[in-house]
């Protein structure tokens, strides 16, 4: 009994105090992440937890009859360890159902402690309530098995996944000790605890710290060191057991015969260590690689590289061909006018996110890569403190590129860019010798990356520089196409005046003849006064147009907007070329005139601007042709109204040149003056006025062509978006890009 009594005494204090240390430890620190509050309130229940543990093995020991508290506070205090370990694995693992976790497993604690009480007070209970204890403490175990399962299946990084590896290690003891503490009272249990103690180490030392050992390392570690202990051992047992087995038979004393096979062993011994130490390297750490070579080769390549791309495409191939990398980039550093840093990803393998990260003046990853040259780990970006205070915008946008290291590339002292890279195939961490390498071939990579971004300024100043020149030469066109109009203007506006002056000339003539000879009817006075009242009549219109057009360049025209309708407006610009349509037999239609509401406009302005478009269509459609003006709302505020026609079209060229005054397309001379005739162009004013009024309303027009044709007639659509009220300054309404 008093054995049995120390037994579980020394091992219960032995686990406690180890436990007190670590709570302590954590307590004592400073810092106070969310990690190590919860990895506190896990050694506190867990210290509660040994301590009834204990108790009731010392209980069952002394006072076997008499009912326990502490033998049922166990399966309670179990049930609130897993539950927070599983809070634990939420936070470390980054599950986002935390705060359910919590609410779901503290209550089903709190009611089973409730339970407990009411029944060692009051009455038992009815309901085996130790099995349902059990079976909540199994059912929350289960899920934290799953949730580490997941993280470590959903995790593409090898840091990332050497930390759930790591919490799914140290869960082993921690649910281990939990579930042997469950079972009746016995040796087994009492030692609960104490296995427990491993898992709580192993937690404590996860809390406080980021940056873990590499697990698979550490169990290949010892592995080999099992493998080479075990061949050890059977080559010591051979010799014995050998020594033995000859003593027999030869007839040699044994003292020399042990000293023979001694020798022999030893001789054996160190070959075969290496053979054996070699062979379990390679078994265990795959085969070495030689990266001297691949950096020479790259060194020597890169001298040439200009491109970025290429150079991308370079590095991180290079890089592949030595580790087995799948994807891989380079970030071309620019600093912003701010102190930032702007980062440009440029693939090299794999598909990677093209999206400009901006790291602001005051981040804690720019500071690291600014002053650290050591490679920086997603995993930190993660999990170090200082870094994980980092804008959430920096933060997501690292993380979309799913790398695993960032080495930084310097020229001059100056950070220029960053190789990224990501995890590698074997779903292993970068080791030591893989840093160096990938450090180096950053180092030289810096003047290259230099190089390439000056090639690549130089290359898109002389993209601008093209573009530049190509804007000065349309400018310069436009430019000669209008000073052709000005000259054109004098031949035009003579042409224009003098024949409406000269066939009032010659009716005067005729006048003063009929008048000489006396032979003037009344009849004649009538009709030589109608000839002269035609071409006075163009005469004011061409002298009218030239006023107005004189006047949109001075101050606009005078507008006076007042309640009007679109469809009256329309058909009293309709009804003056009515005669002309009958006699170039063109069909005129119009729709959806009526659907427009009352709008605020200068009534006689917007008739001139309308009839100049419809003057414009008959004189530019050939006979028998169409006419078309429609209709529509665009939004609240506006609406719009098209005149297409089944003419000659208009050239690209000309489609914004035709709305400056006194351009004219082709040459002048090949135009005949006349109203309405097919091709008979006016003095170049119609459309500069129409601008001008539509524009002096808020409105804007243009024109739509497939080109100029005399043969095939594609036709022209003037489109003239107005505001439902009229108003002074630019247009409110946005044309859509085509
Ligand atoms: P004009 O007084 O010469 O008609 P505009 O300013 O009204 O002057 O038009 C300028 C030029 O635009 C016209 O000479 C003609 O070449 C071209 N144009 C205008 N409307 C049309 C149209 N509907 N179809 C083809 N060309 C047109």
């Amino acid at each position: 009994m008093t054995e049995v009594w120390q037994y579980v005494a020394g091992l219960g204090a032995i686990t406690g105090l180890v436990h007190l240390i670590l709570f302590l430890r954590l307590l004592l620190r400073r810092t106070r992440e969310t990690e190590e509050k919860q990895a506190l309130l896990y050694l506190g229940l867990s210290l509660l937890w040994g301590a009834a543990v204990s108790l009731a093995d010392l209980q069952a020991i002394f006072l076997p009859i008499v009912t326990d508290p502490a033998d049922r506070l166990i399966p309670v205090l179990a049930t609130a360890l897993s539950t927070a370990q599983l809070l634990l694995i939420c936070t470390f693992l980054e599950f986002p159902i935390l705060p359910v976790l919590a609410t779901a497993g503290g209550t089903w604690t709190a009611i089973l402690l409730l339970a407990n009480l009411y029944s060692l007070v009051a009455s038992p209970l009815p309901i085996p309530l130790l099995q349902i204890a059990q079976g909540g403490w199994v059912l929350l175990t289960g899920v934290g098995i799953g949730l580490m399962m997941a993280a470590l299946f959903r995790s593409r990084l090898a840091l990332h996944r050497n930390r759930a590896l790591y919490w799914l290690l140290t869960a082993v003891p921690l649910i281990g000790g939990q579930a042997l503490s469950l079972l009746p009272a016995g040796p087994l249990r009492g030692t609960g605890p104490f296995l427990h103690l491993f898992g709580a180490i192993g937690l404590t030392r996860g809390a406080v710290s980021y940056w873990l050992p590499n697990v698979k390392a550490v169990l290949r570690s010892a592995l080999r060191f099992l493998l080479l202990f075990a061949v050890t051992a059977a080559l010591l047992l051979g010799m014995v057991v050998g020594a033995e087995a000859l003593t027999e038979r030869l007839p040699l004393p044994h003292t020399v015969l042990v000293v023979v096979l001694a020798v022999v062993a030893a001789l054996a011994y160190l070959p075969l260590y290496r053979l054996l130490q070699r062979l379990v390297d390679r078994l265990l750490e795959g085969v070495g690689f030689d990266p001297a070579q691949a950096l020479r080769d790259y060194s020597q390549t890169i001298g040439t590289v200009l491109d970025l791309e290429q150079l991308a495409n370079l590095a991180v191939q290079t890089v592949a061909e030595v580790l087995d990398v799948r994807r891989g980039a380079l970030l071309v550093a620019t600093e912003t006018e701010r102190g930032g840093l702007q980062l440009q990803p440029v693939p090299g393998l794999g598909e990677v996110p093209q999206e400009v990260l901006e790291l602001e003046p005051i981040s804690p990853i720019l500071a690291r890569i600014r002053e650290d040259d050591d490679p920086l780990f997603q995993y930190e970006m993660d999990r170090h403190p200082v870094l994980r205070q980092a804008a959430r915008r920096e933060r997501v946008g690292l993380r979309a590129l799913e790398m695993e290291v960032y080495l930084p590339i310097r020229s001059q002292e100056e950070l220029t860019g960053l190789l990224a890279l990501g995890p590698q195939g074997t779903g292993e961490p970068y080791g030591f010798r893989d840093l160096e390498f990938l450090t180096t071939l950053a180092h030289q990579t810096g003047v290259a990356l230099q190089n390439a971004r000056l090639f690549e300024g130089l290359r898109d100043l002389n993209v601008r520089i093209t573009q530049l020149n190509e804007n000065l030469r349309a400018a310069y066109e436009r430019l000669e196409r209008l000073d052709r109009a000005k000259t054109d203007f004098l031949t035009i506006a003579s042409h224009e005046l003098r024949t409406p002056l000269t066939q009032v000339r010659g009716y005067v003539d005729i006048l003063v003849d009929l008048a000489e000879t006396r032979t003037l009817t009344p009849e004649q006075v009538l009709r030589i006064a109608e000839n002269i009242s035609r071409p006075t009549r163009r005469l004011e219109n061409i002298i009218d147009a030239m006023i107005d057009a004189s006047q949109i360049d001075a101050e606009g025209l005078t507008l006076r907007f007042v309640p009007t309708t679109l469809a009256s407006t329309i058909r009293l610009a309709i009804e003056r070329w009515l005669p002309a349509l009958e006699e170039r037999n063109i069909t005129l239609t119009t729709q959806g005139l009526q659907e427009i509401p009352p709008i605020h406009a200068d009534m006689e302005r917007l008739r001139q601007a309308f009839s100049n478009l419809i003057s414009n269509a008959i004189k530019f459609t050939p006979d028998g042709g169409r006419i078309a003006i429609e209709a529509h709302p665009l939004d609240e505020e506006h609406f719009e109204v098209t005149v297409s026609d089944t003419g000659i079209g208009i050239s690209q060229a000309d489609q914004e040149l035709i709305f400056e005054k006194f351009y004219r397309v082709g040459s002048v001379l090949l135009h005949s003056s006349g109203e309405f005739k097919f091709k008979g162009a006016g003095p170049g004013l119609g459309l500069p006025i129409a601008r001008g009024v539509i524009e002096g309303h808020g409105g804007c027009i243009w024109v739509e062509s497939e080109g100029y044709d005399e043969e095939r007639c594609p036709g022209s659509v003037f489109h003239v978006v107005l505001p439902h009220r009229a108003h002074r300054g630019p247009c409110r309404w946005k044309r859509p890009e085509a």
